[in-house]
């Protein structure tokens, strides 16, 4: 009998959407590379495939550069610690953690931070986002001779700001800046700056923190917390802060604004869904209680009926995303005065790597069983209800009803705490085509999903109590495009990749 391996972590997570990546940067710290590793530890979830640092350091006088970056998770990519207190010396680091499209996954130099020397010097990009209008840019710059190195998006920035007809290096970054379209939150470590920079509609998070007199940068405040840093503020949507000698004594950055004076906010909505973890604030607000909010407001639109039964409901969660909307959810329902007990009834394995298949098993039966549970006696003979954060593909959610099932519980509810993904994300998320997405297959008939999916009941959160949940207090506003399909910008032809295939 032949056995198939699968790559399983990665098969698995195509029914999940993918943020694509992480950012971190470290200013005036002596042990910058190991802070910043720290920091792309605590950011794991938002990038898997690839991890990358590079430092800022003064050789015999002489500003150099320092990078090291490879395939693999954080761990793995910095297993060698003399990497990080040998290699990597200086007192200013970036980094990033990456999540690429599968076609990119080989080119390892697409792994960021982008590192480039130019005639002011030395300059190290981390992205994370998309840049709607790169197919574009990238295309006039090849006409004018530039020759890439990568097929990402994000070295278009790079070219822009090497070739800015300004004098100071500042304006050239701003001249660049200026000319990308679409969702960007990015460190820049120069010779002597850490600079952070949000674009206008801040679609991705982008957070300041400090340690000490050292500043710290990072995609979610989680980042702050594994190194003791303290979350100062986020930076705006549009703005430029730059990290350098004078910060160390004024004890704040520098400020620039990049052209756009109206741009509303468009924050990637998902970020308070699914990407961002629990214990981070985003967007000025705790993901947590945001979940949380999520959870209530879905048992308030679509509490499991008692069908004649006074029996108590159990609802479990699907670990790790759905976890405190699943809190939300049994709290409001109680109060609603539906008897219901949260309890842990699906385990996640979190050592799944390499598995193998027999020609005549079901492969994401497989998979599914490989990194999920169940705990029998919670489930056999009961009420059940799962609270899921979204459905992708449905796959997955299907296989984990079968093991529910099969665990003996007798009705089996099923709430999710968005609304259905009918539509491709241009703005730095990866979703798989959209005829692979259920609600399309469906044709958005929620009846049709939940008879696929084997449950007795199936709702989602709409988006007027999605909205309704999120924070608005400061202007805040969102994009909810690959629900409602309202892209907030134009999207230029073919500028909805991140790769470019050479
Ligand atoms: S389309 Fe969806 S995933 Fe993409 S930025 Fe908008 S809300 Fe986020």
């Amino acid at each position: 009998m032949t056995l198939t391996e699968l790559d399983f972590e990665g098969m698995f997570a195509n029914d999940k959407p993918h943020d694509h990546c992480a950012v971190a940067g470290v200013y005036h710290h002596p042990n910058a590379a190991q802070i910043a590793y720290y920091m792309l530890h605590a950011l794991q979830h938002r990038g898997q495939e690839g991890s990358g640092i590079v430092t800022s350091d003064i050789e015999a006088g002489k500003r150099r550069f320092h990078l090291h970056k490879d395939f693999g998770l954080v761990n793995d990519v910095f297993r060698d610690d003399t990497i990080l207190t040998n290699v990597l010396k200086g007192s200013s680091a970036i980094g990033h953690n990456r999540y690429s499209t599968a076609g990119s996954a080989a080119n390892k130099s697409n792994v960021q931070p982008l590192v480039v020397n130019y005639k002011n010097g030395n300059v190290a990009l981390a992205h994370n986002g998309n840049l709607t209008n790169f197919r574009e840019v990238r295309t006039r710059l090849q006409d004018e001779g530039t020759i890439f190195q990568t097929t990402s998006d994000s070295e278009i920035v790079l070219h822009l700001i090497a070739r800015s007809k300004e004098q100071v290096q500042i304006r050239q970054i701003l001249d660049a800046l200026n000319q990308v379209r679409g969702a960007f939150s990015i460190a820049i470590l120069t010779d002597d700056k850490l600079i952070a920079a949000r674009d206008p509609h801040g679609w991705r998070p982008l957070a300041v923190g400090k340690l000490g007199d050292t500043f710290v940068v990072a995609s979610e405040t989680c980042a702050f917390d594994i190194i003791g840093a303290k979350y100062l503020c986020d930076v705006e949507p549009g703005e430029v802060l730059v990290f350098d000698k004078d910060s160390l004594t004024s004890g704040e950055a520098k400020s620039y604004h990049l052209q756009k004076p109206n741009a509303q906010p468009h924050f990637c909505i998902f970020e308070y869904i699914y990407f961002s973890r629990p214990d981070s604030t985003v967007f000025g607000e705790s993901v947590d209680k945001v979940r949380r909010k999520f959870g209530k407001a879905l048992a308030n639109e679509h509490p499991v009926s008692k069908n004649g039964s006074d029996e108590k409901l159990i609802v479990i969660n699907v670990p790790d995303s759905s976890n405190t909307a699943t809190i939300g959810f049994v709290t409001e329902s109680n109060k609603l005065g539906v008897d219901s007990k949260y309890e842990i009834g699906l385990i996640r394995s979190h050592y799944v790597g390499r598995t193998f298949i027999q020609p005549d098993q079901d492969v994401r039966e497989v998979k599914v069983k490989a990194k999920f549970n169940t705990v029998k006696g919670v489930l056999q003979g009961r009420r059940v209800v799962i609270v899921d954060d979204s459905i992708v593909r449905g796959t997955t959610s299907k296989q984990l009803v079968k093991l529910v099932r099969d665990a003996g519980a007798k009705e089996i509810h099923f709430r999710v705490t968005s609304p259905p993904i009918k539509f491709p994300c241009h703005y730095g998320i990866d979703f798989p085509n959209p005829q692979e997405l259920i609600a399309n297959w469906a044709g958005g008939d929620v009846e049709k999903i939940r008879a696929e999916l084997g449950v007795d009941s199936l709702q989602y959160l709409s988006l007027e109590k999605l909205l309704e949940s999120v924070p608005h207090e400061n202007g805040e506003s969102y994009c909810t495009a690959c629900f409602s399909g309202q892209y907030p910008t134009s999207i230029t032809a073919g500028g909805v990749k991140d790769e470019y295939e050479m």
